[in-house]
């Protein structure tokens, strides 16, 4: 049943109510008189019940968009990180890596948030990436060795 539908039962309980109202008017004897009142009575509880059906369907369907929507937004995320798999770099990081190019990494920390951030290379010896957005710091690269210092002995 849709709200049109609840609009016209409940229109059309109105009329019934206005017609047995009607009779009221009229001389008649007064157990006639009395069985009118109590239908006028049970239209009116009709109408009440009706009333608070429509209330609690107008509810279900607030209810109802809601849950679609975040079942819409869900199903996006979803698409989203099935572009990617949990890896374990050489570095020994687990992290996100991209099933397509260019490759790239996302931060896991992020993605429990519900968010994609890019990793960034830090270019440094430790082969360490950052996400700009947590500041998490993931050893994607495996450490390049320490360059050999040479001291002159000579000073
Ligand atoms: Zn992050």
């Amino acid at each position: 049943m849709d709200i049109a539908s609840f609009s016209s039962a409940y229109s059309g309980l109105k009329i019934a109510k206005d017609i047995f109202l009607g009779f009221t008017d009229l001389k008649i004897e007064a157990d006639s008189l009395g069985k009118i009142n109590e239908a006028i009575k049970k239209v009116g509880d009709a109408q009440d019940a009706l009333f608070q059906l429509r209330e609690e369907l107008f509810r279900l369907q607030e209810e109802n968009n809601t849950l679609k929507t975040t079942i819409g937004e869900f199903n996006s995320w979803g698409d989203k990180l099935a572009e990617y798999e949990l890896v374990k770099t050489v570095g020994e990081a687990v992290v996100y890596k991209s099933k397509s190019d260019p490759e790239h990494y996302i931060c896991p920390s992020c993605v429990s948030k519900r968010s994609i951030q890019i990793l960034q290379d830090n270019k440094t010896i430790s082969g360490t990436y950052r996400c700009i957005s947590c500041n998490g710091s993931y050893p994607i690269r495996a450490a390049e060795p320490m360059p050999d210092i040479k001291y002159r002995s000579s000073w």
